[in-house]
């Protein structure tokens, strides 16, 4: 097993919830479209799919990945180091929250794969982070099937919202187009219109 098939095991092994196989291998085919400079992710839990969107990056290209878990950021620190990635990979400490409005550079793709319920929140503030020619890729977007369905379970009421704002404001919004694919946990993939 190779480093990063490590990293894979363990979070599998301690429900931390990593990208699925399906739907990375769709991320990695746009990444190698693309060539990102600069990625942001929201959402770096153990730092394994940074690691893998890091293959993909433009020569002099970087990462910056929001977390606010302080465990999951030691951990995530040590992946990196292991692979030797840390002049690439920047992990932002705190609730994207608060971490995005404070951010002003712009970024090729943006991963969103944090709290559901702000969903919304992330999708307004990427826009604005976006570059022109930028991607911006949502995980967990059908949230098992819930978001498309009438299910309204108090507890998932807020986990449940979020997703389904997300997809109504793209729908509404004239300026992006975005395809929703049913892989994995359920992804999109929002760019702007050519005019
Ligand atoms: N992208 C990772 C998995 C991320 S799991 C991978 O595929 O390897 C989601 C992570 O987002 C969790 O670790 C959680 O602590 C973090 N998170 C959730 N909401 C957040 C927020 N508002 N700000 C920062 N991190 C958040
Ligand atoms: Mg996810």
């Amino acid at each position: 097993m190779n480093e990063i098939e490590q990293i894979k095991e363990k979070a599998l092994k301690e429900h931390i919830p990593i990208i699925m196989d399906d739907t990375l291998e769709i991320v990695e085919e746009i990444l190698q479209e693309e060539h990102p400079k600069k990625i942001l992710e929201i959402g770096t839990a153990i730092g394994y799919s940074a690691i893998c969107f890091a293959q993909y990056l433009d020569k002099n290209g970087k990462i910056d990945t929001i977390e606010r878990d302080e465990k999951r950021i030691a951990e995530a620190k040590l992946n990196i180091k292991k692979l030797d990635l840390e002049k690439i990979i920047n992990i932002i400490n705190g609730d994207a929250v608060d971490v995005l409005p404070k951010l002003d550079e712009k970024y090729d793709i943006i991963f969103i794969d944090a709290a559901k319920g702000k969903y919304p929140f992330f999708l307004k503030e990427s826009i604005r982070l976006l570059a022109d020619d930028g991607i911006i890729i949502a995980d967990n977007i059908l949230y098992k099937g819930y978001t498309l369905s009438n299910y309204n379970k108090h507890k998932q009421r807020t986990a449940v919202r979020g997703p389904r704002e997300y997809l109504n404001e793209l729908e509404g919004n004239k300026e992006l187009e975005t395809k929703l694919l049913e892989v994995g946990d359920g992804l999109t993939i929002t760019r702007r219109k050519k005019i």
